[in-house]
């Protein structure tokens, strides 16, 4: 075991979206490779990892209405497309020689295990990458609500928000030239200030639960290994003073 590692054990969030690379839809092979490449650094190191992959890239429930679907039915939808991400996630990182599980909160014991809290410790604990497909369970939550939950439920150290900017800023990096970013900021500060870093029943659960959020750029190389071992990279969010 490394000791220089700043976290032991993480929960990475990472979305559905990001799977798509330059295509529009589904699933790009190339961006599951590198994120396999770059779970599989940190997964050298010793640090037990925990992972939530969303769904957006293939269907996103808050869409349902406009289709003429209903919300329910359209969440159960989002719910099964992070099911296929989780299995090309699971796949990918096999192909690195890693163990992973998948574990399923929408039970269908063909595909996945059913999730259960102390088994999914016990993998972590033996080295396998555990992957919680399927969200919560259940409609009008977000996948980084399931992240949360899973990562308090875990014990993990932290939640990794891996996205496509660097951090946190005070205004939409993608939009603003000129906007800051954080290198840290209280859980209070993004609640009022409306910073979209994950949604607010996700934030305020993570606040509730003392849980650190560590938002990084996961399109740059080695950011998440840098992360866990406590380099500059990204914007804490924590108990920090207002
Ligand atoms: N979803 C849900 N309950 C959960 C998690 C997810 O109903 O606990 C549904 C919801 O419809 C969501 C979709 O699954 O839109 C895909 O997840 P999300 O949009 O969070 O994925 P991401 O933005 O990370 O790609």
């Amino acid at each position: 075991m490394n000791h220089n590692l700043k976290y032991k054990r993480i929960l990475l969030k990472l979305s559905g979206e990001s799977l798509m690379g330059d295509q529009n839809f589904g699933i790009d092979p190339k961006v599951l490779n590198y994120f396999a490449d770059e779970i599989k650094k940190v997964h050298d190191l010793g640090v037990q990892i925990g992972i939530v992959i969303g769904g957006g890239n293939i269907y996103r429930g808050l869409n349902a209405s406009s289709q003429g679907i209903d919300r329910v039915t359209g969440d159960q939808m989002g719910m099964l497309a992070t099911i296929i991400n989780s299995l090309a996630l699971q796949n990918a990182l096999e192909n690195k020689g890693i163990y992973t599980r998948l574990m399923t909160a929408i039970k269908m014991e063909e595909v996945a295990e059913p999730y259960i809290r102390r088994r999914a410790i016990r993998h972590l604990e033996k080295g396998r990458v555990v992957i919680f497909g399927a969200g919560t369970g259940h409609p009008y939550f977000s996948t980084d609500t399931a992240a949360t939950l899973r990562a308090v439920e875990i014990e993990a150290d932290a939640i990794f928000k891996g996205t496509r900017v660097n951090g946190v800023y005070d205004s939409d990096p993608e939009k603003n030239p000129n906007a800051n970013m954080f290198e840290q900021i209280s859980y209070l500060d993004v609640l009022k200030l409306n910073l979209r870093v994950m949604d607010l029943t996700a934030v305020s659960m993570c606040q509730e639960n003392n849980l650190p959020i560590i938002v990084f750029n996961m399109d740059v190389p080695d950011n998440l290994l840098k992360v866990v071992t406590g380099e500059n990279v990204g914007t804490a969010v924590g108990n920090f003073p207002s």
